[in-house]
């Protein structure tokens, strides 16, 4: 999710109940056996959610482990007053007594063992990359298959062969390197031929909070749908002729990989602070950004799963992504930060309540924004300020852009939320195609929008 609070969990060393290792690449993978995912109705001015987080994670001062007790995995909105929490077995008792008899009274368990999803999860995906290899290698970005679950040297394969199979249009840019010494590439997109120089630009990036894996493959959807149907599209067409395109689909690889062997449910970089706390690992690269820095809705805390990190851009991940968003694209149009999850279209300020002075014709992009995903899919999203929203968050990439001029911005949370079945952050594969054609159609309403309003 794009906020959260909470805290979660680490796994320094041994997790210490039983590990379910079903691959034989992965590490020890982290157990949540008897955890459970709960949704209650709770208003946005109750103060559940804080004395909830209060709670996150215990550690155990012997052996230096953690051990989580609760999580936040979707917050409360003015338009969605629901929460999704999961909760350890053993602190299932005092989860219930901190609601409210109202809030108890619309308690539901929505997921009753977690594990088995994430088991369910993982033998599809082992499936399908025994599958994938079987075939031969991929030797063309047309056999990519956008409705799978990638590992991320899978993904720079598919940017590298569309750049080389497709270089009037398509350019791979390095933005970064990773704590673990991984390169973080992107895209640029453009009409066949020369792109002309200062050009607005349509941003993208995805995979900020690694355990949102709907995110990265909906980044790389849309890149393979642009040049497509380039030609084919009237809107894809226009808009590309428009905007040159930037999408960086992973841009937490450190913290992606681990989530795929170590922990699912990992949300952090994979940055070592030993200066700081040599047990916990990572920052939240959501809280990073140097642009109030540290302010509300930021945790100091090295162990919280909301940690802003040491200093600002302290992240090599987000310093990166700094240096190339000021540097690299002179006309930023439009910036998009895919998340998961809880379809919401959220536009700053993050760290303040004010409104920002282009805040109406933020909300009227992301109107026609949610109105061109409903007469795609027909599902639902909501916008509005994060802080309007939700509750306040500080050191986003969100209040970054807004404070560099940049005039459409939205952090996005994408599927699911009102589904009646509970996926949360393991929304199967399948999905992948929906979700991604109804953020295509988004972005091209966002872009058609700019081009009115700008007059581009
Ligand atoms: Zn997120």
């Amino acid at each position: 999710m794009w906020l959260h609070f909470l805290v979660p969990l680490i796994l320094l060393t041994t997790w210490t109940v039983t590990c379910h290792v079903i691959d034989e690449t992965a590490g020890k993978m982290a157990d949540y056996s008897g955890y459970t995912l709960h949704r209650f109705q709770v208003d946005t001015t109750s103060n559940t959610m804080e004395k909830l987080e209060s709670y996150d994670m215990e550690l155990d001062q012997t052996t230096q482990t953690a051990r989580l007790l609760i999580d936040i995995w979707a917050e409360p909105s003015k338009q969605n007053p629901h929460a999704d929490v999961l909760v350890a077995p053993e602190f299932l008792q005092k989860f219930k007594s901190l609601l409210t008899t109202a809030e108890l009274s619309t308690l539901k368990m929505i997921e009753g063992d977690i594990q088995s999803q994430i088991n369910a999860e993982r033998r599809a995906m082992i499936h399908n990359t025994v599958r994938r290899r079987r075939k031969r290698a991929l030797r063309s970005w047309h056999d990519f298959d956008t409705n799978a679950y990638h590992s991320y040297d899978e993904m720079v394969e598919f940017m590298r062969l569309l750049s080389e199979q497709k270089p009037d249009m398509v350019e791979m840019v390095k933005v970064a390197t990773s704590s673990e010494g991984r390169s973080i590439y992107g895209v640029k997109i453009h009409p066949p031929g020369i792109s002309p120089p200062e050009k607005p630009s349509i941003i993208v990036d995805a995979g900020v909070h690694a355990r949102e894996w709907i995110a990265p493959a909906v980044g790389l959807f849309m890149i393979k749908k642009i040049v497509s149907e380039y030609g084919k599209t009237g809107e894809v067409t226009a808009n590309l002729q428009k905007f040159d395109w930037y999408i960086m689909p992973q841009v937490n690889p450190d913290g992606y990989e681990y989530s795929r062997t170590n922990d699912r449910l990992w949300r952090k970089t994979r940055s070592k602070n030993v200066t700081v706390n040599r047990w916990c690992v990572g920052a939240d690269a959501n809280r990073n950004w140097g642009y109030r820095w540290g302010e509300a809705g930021a945790n100091r805390t090295p162990c919280s799963n909301i940690y802003m990190g040491s200093h600002p851009y302290s992240e090599p991940e987000i310093k990166g992504l700094k240096e190339f968003f000021t540097w690299q694209i002179t006309n930023p149009m439009v910036y998009i930060s895919l998340h998961s999850y809880g379809q919401l279209l959220l536009s700053p300020w993050g760290y303040t309540n004010e409104r920002t002075e282009n805040y109406q014709d933020q909300q009227n992009a992301a109107k026609e924004a949610a109105l061109a995903i409903k007469n795609t899919t027909g599902v639902s999203y909501s916008y509005g300020t994060i802080s309007e929203m939700m509750y306040p968050a500080s050191g986003t990439s969100i209040d970054f852009m807004q404070h560099r001029g940049v005039p459409y911005i939205y952090g996005v949370e994408l599927r699911p939320t009102d589904n009646p079945n509970s996926f949360a952050f393991n929304l199967p594969p399948s999905y992948i195609r929906a979700t991604g054609d109804e953020m295509m159609a988004a972005l091209n309403a966002i872009g058609t929008h700019a081009v009115k309003v700008k007059r581009l």
